[in-house]
C-alpha cells in the first residue's frame, strides 16, 4: 500500500487486498513521528496505580511531568500514587554521575511520606550514563526496611511494550512469597485493569455477584499487600492483554496459576467474558447466578441502548488505540450500535491480535500498526470516517479534522466497562457525534 512516509508500507493493509500479514511489535520507524509513547512511560502506566507506591522518576524533570497523573485511576484508600517524584538530572549529574543524587532523594522521600514500596525508573539518560539502580535500591531496601524495586525502562531500549515488561518484571519482584501462599478455590486476580473512572470496581462486582472471590487487580486499586497475596489465586483473567500477557505466562510458569484472556468492554463481549468465567468454575450454582445477572443487566440498559442504535445508523469510525484487545472490543461495541469501523490501528498489537481484528472488519477498512498524525489524517480523510476514538495524543488530531472524538485512554473520568459501561460509550457517542459544535467547522 503507498504510504506518506517511505519505509512503513508493510505496517500498513487494506482488508481485501493484502498480501502479507502486517508487520507488527516491533520497533518505530526512524523519523515517522510514532504515535506511540516511550519504554518508561509503558512500564509507568502500568505501576501507576499501586496505590501505596512512591513513583522516583531518575532523570531530567521532563520526563516526571510527562507522566504526572496521567491516568484516572481511582482509590478505596491510599492517594500516595498521585504524586509523580524526580530527581531533576542535570548536565553536571550527567558528567559526573546520578547514583548519589537518587539517594539522597530516596532518604528525604522515605523521611517525609514513609511509603511502603518505592519504585525507580530508569529514564534515557540514566541508560546512558549507566547509574547502577539495582545496587542503589538494594542499598535503600537495607537502610529503610522496605522494599524498593528499580525499573529498567530506560526509554531507547525497545518500544512501549518492552516498559510494560520491565513493570510485569517489577511486579514479579513484589509478589515473589517468601514462602508458597496456600490457593483460595475460586479466588480471581484481574490482569490488565487500571481502575479508570473505578472500572475494577464493576468488575469486582459481577465477579462477587455470581459467588467468586476477588482476589486483587494488577494494577488499579491495588496495594503492595494486596499484590503480595497474589500468588494465592487460583486464576488470573487478563484484560489488558498488551500489558500482562506476559506476566500471566510467568505467573502460570512459577505459580502455576492459569490464566484466561477476558475483556469487559462492550456488551457481546462482557457477556462472553462473563460465561467464560463462570465454565471455568464448573460450578452449576455459579453459572445460574451468572445467566441471572447478564439477564437483569441487559434488562436494564436495553430500552436506552434501542434509542442510541437508531441514532448512529451509517456512521463510519476510526481507531486508534493501545492494545490489540480493546481494539478487538470495540469494533464488536461498534457494530452492536450500527457503526462501521473503516480505519483501525494500535500501538502494541501483536500479530494474533490483527488476525482477529481482520476477520472482523469489512472490505476495504484500513489497518495500521504504530501509526503517526500524517497517516492517521490521511486514513481518516480517505474513508470518510464520523468519528476518532483514542487517547490524549489524537484528541487535537481529531478537532483539527473537526470530526467527533470518543477518548478511550488513561485519563477519563467516566467507566467504559461493563454494562454500564456499554451505555456511558453511546452517551459518549452520541454527545460527540451530535454536539452543535460541528455546525461552525
Ligand atoms: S525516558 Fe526518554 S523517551 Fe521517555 S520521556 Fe524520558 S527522555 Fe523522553
Amino acid at each position: 500500500m503507498k504510504t506518506a512516509i517511505s519505509g512503513r508500507e508493510k505496517s500498513i493493509v487494506k482488508k481485501g487486498n493484502k498480501k502479507k500479514e502486517i508487520l507488527c511489535d516491533s520497533d518505530s520507524l526512524s523519523g515517522s513521528v510514532s504515535q506511540r509513547a516511550c519504554v518508561y512511560c509503558g512500564a509507568r502506566v502500568v505501576l501507576n496505580p499501586i496505590t501505596d507506591a512512591l513513583h522516583i522518576v531518575h532523570g531530567p524533570i521532563g520526563c516526571a511531568s510527562y507522566t504526572w497523573d496521567i491516568r484516572g485511576s481511582l482509590s478505596s484508600g491510599d492517594e500516595l500514587y498521585r504524586n509523580s517524584f524526580s530527581t531533576d538530572l542535570k548536565e553536571k549529574d550527567v558528567i559526573f554521575g546520578g547514583g548519589k543524587k537518587l539517594s539522597l532523594a530516596i532518604d528525604e522521600l522515605v523521611q517525609i511520606y514513609n511509603p511502603a514500596l518505592i519504585f525507580i525508573y530508569a529514564t534515557c539518560i540514566v541508560g546512558v550514563i549507566g547509574d547502577d539502580l539495582q545496587a542503589i535500591a538494594k542499598a535503600a531496601e537495607k537502610k529503610h526496611g522496605i522494599k524498593v524495586i528499580p525499573v529498567e525502562s530506560s526509554g531507547f531500549i525497545g518500544n512501549k511494550s518492552a516498559g510494560y515488561r520491565a513493570a510485569c518484571d517489577s511486579l514479579l519482584k513484589l509478589i515473589a512469597p517468601e514462602k508458597p501462599l496456600e490457593t483460595i478455590p475460586g479466588s480471581i486476580n484481574l490482569l490488565g485493569d487500571f481502575n479508570l473512572a473505578g472500572e475494577t470496581w464493576i468488575v469486582r462486582k459481577y465477579i462477587e455477584a455470581i459467588g467468586l472471590h476477588f482476589h486483587t487487580a494488577f494494577t488499579g486499586d491495588s496495594s503492595s499487600e494486596t499484590l503480595k497475596t497474589a500468588t494465592g489465586a487460583s486464576l488470573n483473567l487478563v484484560q489488558c492483554a498488551g500489558s500482562m500477557v506476559y506476566l500471566a505466562n510467568k505467573m502460570e510458569e512459577i505459580y502455576k496459576i492459569p490464566f484466561i484472556r477476558i475483556s469487559f468492554l462492550g456488551i457481546e463481549d462482557t457477556i462472553g467474558s462473563l460465561q467464560t468465567i463462570a465454565s471455568w468454575s464448573g460450578d452449576q450454582l455459579i453459572q445460574e447466578k451468572t445467566d441471572q445477572l447478564i439477564t437483569d443487566q441487559l434488562d436494564g440498559i436495553e430500552k436506552e441502548m434501542k434509542q442510541y442504535r437508531t441514532m448512529f445508523t451509517g456512521k463510519k469510525a476510526a481507531v486508534y488505540v493501545g492494545g490489540g484487545f480493546k481494539a478487538i472490543s470495540l469494533i464488536k461495541q461498534f457494530r452492536d450500535l450500527g457503526i462501521e469501523v473503516v480505519m483501525i490501528g494500535t500501538q502494541t498489537g501483536s500479530k494474533d491480535d490483527y488476525r482477529q481484528i481482520e476477520s472482523l472488519v469489512g472490505e476495504g477498512t484500513v489497518v495500521v500498526d504504530d501509526t503517526n498524525p500524517a497517516e492517521l489524517e490521511r486514513f481518516i480523510k480517505q474513508k470518510g470516517a464520523d468519528l476518532l476514538v483514542g487517547g490524549v495524543k489524537e484528541r487535537p488530531l481529531a478537532y483539527k479534522l473537526g470530526i467527533a472524538f470518543i477518548d478511550h485512554n488513561h485519563d477519563r473520568k467516566h467507566p467504559l466497562v461493563g454494562f454500564e459501561g456499554a451505555i456511558n460509550f453511546a452517551k459518549e457517542v452520541s454527545w460527540t457525534l451530535n454536539s452543535p459544535v460541528w455546525e461552525f467547522v
